[in-house]
């Protein structure tokens, strides 16, 4: 049985006053109690060390929004794995679309960053899906095989027990359009197939898949319900302490 994983993903959102805020705001919100899924907040560089300290005795998780796939060198402006890990971030996303279409990162570099991710034990959660243009000629499958295939070159079958998926169609980033659940179930499960044929079933079966696109706290349900729909990476919503924790609280009443 997978456990569902909720990440929030801030994007360039919050300082560290503004993070402690939110985060004061969302304990109340989760006085009912925490539900048995495993939660991700991502929050900016600039905010890890003290969002690390503020989350302590909570059962939150620190993720990174991205991370060089060097462990050092001449790489200015740039953030090392080692860095993140002298942070306690446990998660890193990998290849999100924004990294993809605004900085161009290429599904090489997601390759090489996915390597030193695993080789350094920070869980990696690798991003992929198709553009409107794509979608709307029928790529969709095309698009992801690809992004999948090149995320996986030359990556050992014994180092992928922590990498974890996000289908996420960039029509539905921060757009308020969403692939239906059935749509996204769809793909979901065309992926885990297409990673039982590179690897195996269980290798497949083990991995999570993320669904990422204009989620909010009322539609949430629909996509934890799916049978390959193991999780949600939340954006916009995140921003707003109430809906995450009504996007968390949704994963108790699914099956
Ligand atoms: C994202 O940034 O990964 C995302 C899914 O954003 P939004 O929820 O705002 O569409």
């Amino acid at each position: 049985m997978r456990k569902k994983l909720i990440v929030a993903n801030w994007k360039m959102n919050f300082t560290v006053p503004e993070a402690l805020k939110y985060l004061a705001a969302f304990r109340r919100e989760m006085q009912v109690g925490y539900p048995e899924c495993e939660i991700v907040i991502c929050p900016p560089f600039t905010t890890l060390f003290a969002f690390d300290e503020a989350i302590e005795g909570t059962p939150l998780k620190l993720g990174a929004q991205n991370m060089h796939w060097e462990e050092t060198g001449a790489f200015t402006g740039e953030i090392s794995p080692q860095f993140l890990k002298d942070l306690n971030v446990n998660y890193v996303l990998l290849g999100h679309s924004e990294r993809r279409h605004i900085f161009g990162e290429t599904d090489i570099m997601v390759n090489k960053k996915l390597s030193m991710a695993l080789q350094q034990k920070l869980n990696p959660i690798v991003c992929v899906g198709e553009t409107d243009a794509e979608h709307k000629e029928g790529k969709t499958f095309e698009v992801v095989e690809r992004q999948i295939k090149k995320a996986l070159d030359g990556q050992m079958r014994s180092d992928l027990e922590n990498l974890s998926w996000a289908y996420e169609p960039v029509w539905a980033i921060g757009t308020g359009k969403n692939a239906t659940p059935e749509q996204a179930q769809e793909v979901s499960q065309w992926m885990r197939r297409l990673i039982a044929k590179i690897f195996d079933t269980p290798t497949s079966e083990k991995m999570r898949i993320l669904y990422g696109g204009s989620v909010s706290d009322e539609k949430a349900r629909g996509f934890l319900d799916q049978p390959d729909i193991d999780g949600l990476l939340v954006g916009g919503a995140s921003l707003d302490p109430k809906k995450f924790a009504g996007i968390i609280l949704a994963t108790e009443t699914t099956q």
